[in-house]
């Protein structure tokens, strides 16, 4: 029988340093943009100080981005 896995975002789940194999830290990051940068959630290690942002929000702040007109879309 097949079941279906109820997908978990709580958010509580932060990801492991690559380099150090511990757990980040949630924080507010800011992604840049060509004409300005916004406030994102993002994971930092205290340790090596790495920054990481979750693939899908990069996405979705790119999007949002387009919309306020940060990122020029130039038509190839
Ligand atoms: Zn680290």
């Amino acid at each position: 029988m097949l079941e279906e896995r109820q997908q978990q975002e709580r958010g509580s789940d932060s990801p492991m340093c690559l380099n150090c194999k511990i757990k980040m830290e949630k924080t507010i990051l800011k992604m840049h943009f060509p004409r300005g940068s916004l406030p994102v959630e993002g994971f930092k290690c205290h340790k090596c100080r790495d920054e990481i942002i979750d693939a899908r929000t990069v996405e979705e702040y790119q999007h949002l981005a387009q919309k306020l007109g940060l990122i020029i879309v130039q038509p190839v």
